[in-house]
């Protein structure tokens, strides 16, 4: 067991923010997981479980927390006819490059979607009309209480980006359903998604993606594109250009920068339009 001390997180978020995490932990086994949790519950400091970190905006203050990261979290992935187990370390977009190379399909929309399993678990993550919940047939899940127990995905609760049965549980790792595939058209529609995917957003700046939730019968970035916000900045922080819902690091931004620009494109979108946008990103420490 190795807990560090006084980690910048700047290093483990898609935005290249955050302040310090007092404590700081990477288990890659459950068994590490549960040691660490019960030191944090022995000296009563409170946890914070991150991913890879690539839709969190943390403070940039002394996070006085057990900041756990689960990118090596039970890393291995494994496959038993049309289904695939990943552990939560699991990156997201390799699963998937996985799948396709075992000739299955069902994943390819979700390509280029960073992160980890576990995090696209905790969110519901999707893209191109599939959501990481329509696949998923089990999700191992740790308790506050250190029990491992199992959720079927029937019951498991998804909705947009929310999924209920996490809650306050940790997923360790989760099993997909997929149907059999061509490898070659699956391996086509991967490059298609890839490539509108980088000519919509701007992949060269760090950023959470986008930052805010799809209002009913709206599109966040279309809304604050009308009320002409795009390229608008605080700090480091700005409105990307290329795609209005997404707010870019474009050099030494401050979790306060995009923050303060979070709160000022919600009141000027509410105003001018009357919409309320409600943030996809999850606030740490603030
Ligand atoms: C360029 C870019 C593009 C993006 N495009 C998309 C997209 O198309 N669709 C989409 O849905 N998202 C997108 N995102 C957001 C992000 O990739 C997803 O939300 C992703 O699933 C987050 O995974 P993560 O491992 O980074 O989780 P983190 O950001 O580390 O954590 C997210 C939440 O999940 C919780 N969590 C993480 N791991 C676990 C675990 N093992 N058990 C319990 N809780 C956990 C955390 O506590 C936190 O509340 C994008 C982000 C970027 C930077």
């Amino acid at each position: 067991m190795k807990i560090y001390e006084n980690v910048s997180l700047k290093n483990y978020t898609s935005y290249r923010t955050g302040g310090t995490a007092k404590f700081f932990a990477v288990p890659s086994t459950t068994d590490e997981l549960v040691n660490y949790l019960k030191w944090a519950e022995k000296n009563s400091i409170e946890h914070f479980i991150m991913g890879g970190g690539c839709n969190l905006l943390i403070s940039d203050q002394i996070l006085d927390r057990l900041v756990i990261v689960l990118s090596n979290l039970n890393r291995h992935i494994l496959k038993k006819h049309k289904k695939i187990y990943a552990g939560a370390g699991v990156l997201l977009d390799s699963m998937i490059v996985y799948t396709i190379r075992s000739y299955m399909t069902g994943a390819e929309n979700m390509s280029g979607i960073p992160g980890t399993v576990g995090g696209a678990l905790a969110m519901n993550a999707g893209a191109f009309g599939t959501e990481i919940g329509m696949l998923t047939e089990e999700i191992d899940l740790l308790g506050p209480d250190g029990s491992v127990f199992t959720v079927k995905g029937a019951d498991a609760g998804f909705s947009y980006r929310r999924t209920a049965a996490v809650g306050s549980n940790i997923v360790l790792g989760g099993k997909f359903l997929l149907e059999e595939g061509n490898r070659a058209e699956s391996e086509a529609l991967r490059r298609d998604i890839l490539r509108r995917r980088a000519s919509k957003q701007p992949l060269e700046y760090p950023s959470c993606g986008s930052v805010f939730k799809r209002p009913e019968g709206h599109y966040a970035g279309e809304l604050i594109e009308r009320c002409g916000l795009k390229g608008k900045r605080i700090g480091g922080a700005m409105v990307s250009e290329k795609h209005a819902n997404f707010i870019v690091n474009i050099g030494g931004a401050t979790g306060s920068d995009i923050k303060n620009l979070i709160e000022e494109i919600k009141l000027i979108v509410l105003k001018e339009t009357g919409v309320q946008l409600e943030e996809e990103v999850k606030y740490i420490g603030f």
